[in-house]
């Protein structure tokens, strides 16, 4: 597949951008993937708009206080796999601050790996050795099978309503 790389410096630069945010079909991740590989032009290319997104991209993640609980949320659709940004931003988010209390809402997370359900267990732990707990929202039919599968749900909470989530948070019980 010519993907026309070479020829339009706009057009590799928007591909790229989609590229990392995973907005591409998978045939065109392929083809930019088995091209840039080779290809050390266009391989500068896919991570130089990497940092520039790292670095100044609009945050994917917006966190707001209710009462005691912090509730984190994707802004735009996301996927917590191994190396996509969302990922890191969360990772980032989450190890920031000092919040042992927290909401995860998951609406917007199509798909998760291991690598992001990892994670999700290392803030949980994080959580519960300071007293504290973590739990999610609204994850999607094929977040929750993923959960369901690895057993992890019944480690991490899972909710459906905000405000019975933000409740239960109420009710922690000390560490034994
Ligand atoms: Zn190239």
């Amino acid at each position: 597949m010519d993907l026309g790389l070479h020829r339009d410096v706009v057009f590799r630069e928007q591909l790229a951008t989609k590229y990392l945010y995973r907005r591409l079909s998978a045939d065109l991740v392929d083809a930019l993937e088995s091209h840039y590989l080779e290809c050390n032009e266009c391989y500068e290319e896919v991570r130089g708009t990497e940092l520039l997104i790292r670095g100044l991209a609009a945050p994917v993640i917006e966190r707001r206080q209710e009462n005691d609980v912090t509730v984190i949320r994707f802004t735009e659709s996301s996927q917590l796999l191994a190396a996509s940004l969302e990922l890191a931003e969360l990772t980032k988010a989450i190890r920031v601050e000092k919040d042992t209390k927290v909401l995860i809402d998951l609406s917007k997370v199509s798909r998760i790996d291991s690598t992001g359900l990892g994670v999700l267990m290392n803030c949980y732990c994080h959580a519960v050795k300071n007293s504290g707990a973590l739990k999610l929202l609204h994850p999607d039919a094929s977040v929750k099978q993923v959960l369901n599968v690895t057993k992890i749900d019944s480690v991490l909470q899972t909710f459906e309503d905000e405000t019975a989530a933000i409740r239960s948070f109420d009710r922690l019980q000390a560490p034994s």
